[in-house]
């Protein structure tokens, strides 16, 4: 029965709120909520917070487009002042696990040509990163050098049962630096008082070949273990060249002749060797966007590079054809080509 307090209201999880797994049927949310709105219903004494929390997460979860949407959101990180929750009945006691206190990430961005994102290869990334000043400062002693201290606040939830809420807050000494000034020394020349000095560190990052755009790999900053570094990639797409998952799309410009008649192209790959197409002996002319696709030729060995012809209009005026040249020409590929 008392399980229905099991959550404080602030947290934002609708399930817990319901009593119910986020596997739970549609039908079997239906009925928790049911049952819960019932009991706690403020008009037969229920906790008002609490009986509003309970459709809030009804209206969310029985909803399958909502549901789906917050399920979502549910997977990403989001920056949360809550890491470990008791709640505590008279009858018993629950608990989550502790999360871990996210430690402050810096993003770098690293640049890749598509041969480099193709190949794999070794970058070398130089970033400045500030570490604490020996000279002035020292550990915060407050937080003990995690720049955030644990509250915990007691909340009443009907009566019989309460939450108990360990929150994590700044610290107010340094302010989340989790250094402070060091008391013999308050005019510092290293740091120019403010207890950072920033460094220059060059990071050897390995690059696994066909990586994709915008991964972010982790890497622990080796002058500050405090410190997370995000990198992110960022490749820029060789000209004419697109890419969709691993699949890879280059557009070849052909003149109308070409078209026509056929030619043999060598199109750049970015694995640094030349891709010859060849539509010499093809009877066919050539359409407009139409396109063909290579096997094993995209950013990995399963994947498609697919080319796409298209044709290029004469950049010059056709009032500068004479009108023998257009009689000649009109009169040649009706003969050829129809
Ligand atoms: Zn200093
Ligand atoms: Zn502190």
């Amino acid at each position: 029965m008392l399980q229905i307090y099991l959550l404080h209201i602030n947290i934002m999880n609708h399930y817990d709120v319901l009593c119910v797994q986020n596997t739970a049927s549609t039908d079997d949310i239906k009925k928790s909520y049911r049952k819960l709105a019932m009991q706690n219903h403020p008009d037969k004494g229920g906790d008002d917070a609490y009986f509003k929390s309970i459709n809030a997460a009804y209206e969310v979860l029985s909803s399958p487009t909502k549901r789906n949407a917050y399920d979502n959101s549910r997977t990403r990180p989001t920056p949360t002042m809550f890491n470990d929750i008791n709640v505590v009945f008279n009858q018993g006691s629950f608990s989550r696990p502790t999360k871990h206190v996210p430690t402050p990430a810096k993003q770098v961005i690293l640049n890749l040509s598509l041969n480099e994102a193709f190949t794999g290869c070794n970058k070398e990334l130089h970033i400045t990163t500030d570490i604490p000043c020996k000279t002035c400062s020292k550990l915060c002693n407050v937080c003990n050098g995690q720049g955030h201290i644990m509250k915990t606040i007691r909340h009443n939830v009907g009566n019989f049962a309460f939450c108990v809420q360990n929150t994590i807050q700044m610290c107010e000494q340094c302010k989340g630096k989790k250094i402070v000034k060091n008391d013999n020394n308050s005019n510092c020349k290293m740091c120019n008082n403010s207890m950072f000095i920033t460094k220059n560190v060059t990071i050897n990052v390995v690059v696994p070949r066909g990586v994709e755009n915008n991964l972010r790999l982790k890497v622990r900053n080796p002058l500050n273990s405090n410190e997370e570094l995000h990198v992110i990639t960022k490749i820029t797409m060789s000209s004419n060249y697109s890419r969709k998952g691993n699949d890879l799309f280059y557009t070849l410009r052909i003149s109308i002749f070409d078209a026509l008649f056929g030619n043999v192209w060598n199109i750049p790959h970015p694995s640094n060797t030349n891709i010859i197409i060849d539509r010499t002996k093809s009877p066919d002319v050539i359409r407009n966007n139409e396109s063909i696709t290579l096997d094993n030729k995209g950013m990995n060995k399963e994947s498609k590079l697919h080319v796409m012809f298209e044709i290029e209009m004469p950049h010059k005026r056709k009032n500068e054809c004479s009108n023998e040249e257009m009689t000649c020409l009109k009169k040649t590929l009706d003969n050829i080509f129809y």
